[in-house]
């Protein structure tokens, strides 16, 4: 069912090779050209060839270490097929710490890219030529955003099984239903017809072993279960399944307190925060307008009105 041909970036890779290839990204004014390290690992008997990658945004550090922690722990030796891992998608980002290319371009509002495009474009173009048709199954690791701290959860369409099914032995605590986002790389994905599972944990710019834990035996469930890795997938056997979420917004601007721990539920009118101001005058209780899981926080110190503070699930399978 499998095909024993590969063939990436002009190399011809055998069945029980290992290699490391170099896919260019750009070549820079000093004359260097830069490159990312794309790591392939073949077993001998044939299989399916999943993809893993991190640091698709740039300065997401988490997603960096879950796919070095894979290739550092052999996960991506597998016992049939081929594992592919770039933990460093975007390297100019990563190497400035930033979500974005040198031009300020998404990387992951790219997609399919275009080989006269800019810079960020032309990268997509060459990935979705060269690595996109190869694989059959993708993990793409991210984090939230600045001061946003994702609680780990796998996201998908909670409307293709085949996902779902996924997400369920990913084993992260939730599983959160998400659109694809027009030009990212999960619509490109999508549209191709190759199942991807995007996790996200914790937040931008900041290490956390938990999480990375978490992503990285997440992963190692999905090879258990696709006959990749020896064993049966032991993650979160009763994960939350988050149909609907939303972000509460401050209704005040001051000094943040949150009085909850992400990843708990909370009843409605219970507080989960306060706002205050620094001269002891004003002092607003945060209250959960309805019984919900909270699993995205905002760590910041000071909110302005508006910010979003909490993400909470508005409808879950369980309801
Ligand atoms: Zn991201």
């Amino acid at each position: 069912m499998y095909s024993s041909e590969l063939v990436i970036l002009g190399n011809e890779i055998k069945p029980g090779q290992s290699v490391s290839l170099e896919m260019e990204v750009a070549k820079l004014h000093t004359r260097n050209s830069l490159r990312i390290p794309v790591i392939v690992e073949r077993s001998k008997i044939s299989g399916p060839t999943l993809l893993c990658m991190g640091g698709v945004h740039g300065d997401e550090m988490n997603g960096v270490a879950i796919v070095r922690d894979i290739i550092r722990k052999k996960y991506n030796k597998p016992l049939i097929g081929t594992i592919i891992c770039i933990p460093v998608f975007n390297v100019f980002g990563y190497l400035n710490q930033q979500r974005e290319f040198p031009d300020g371009r998404d990387l992951n509002r790219m997609f399919p890219g275009s080989k006269d495009g800019s810079l960020a474009s032309q990268f997509a173009h060459a990935f979705t030529k060269e690595i996109a048709p190869k694989v059959d199954y993708v993990m793409d690791f991210h984090t939230g955003g600045a001061e946003r701290f994702n609680y780990p959860n796998a996201r998908c369409d909670l409307k293709d099984p085949k996902l779902v099914k996924l997400a369920m032995v990913f084993g992260a605590p939730f599983i959160v239903n998400s659109t694809y986002i027009p030009k990212s790389v999960r619509d490109l994905f999508h549209k191709m017809g190759t199942p991807i599972l995007l996790f996200e944990g914790g937040k931008s710019l900041e290490l956390d072993p938990e999480v990375v834990e978490c992503g990285v035996q997440g992963a190692y469930n999905v090879m258990k279960h696709l006959g990749m890795q020896q064993g049966e997938p032991d993650g979160d056997s009763n994960p939350i399944v988050i149909k609907k979420s939303k972000w509460i917004r401050a209704q005040y601007s001051g000094i943040f307190e949150t009085r909850v721990k992400n990843g708990t539920c909370v009843k409605k009118k219970s507080v989960i925060a306060r706002i205050s101001d620094p001269f002891g005058d004003f002092e607003k209780r945060i209250l959960a307008p309805f019984d919900c899981y909270i699993f995205g926080l905002n760590t910041t110190s000071i909110v302005n009105k508006g910010d979003a503070i909490f993400h909470v699930s508005v409808e879950t399978e369980n309801d």
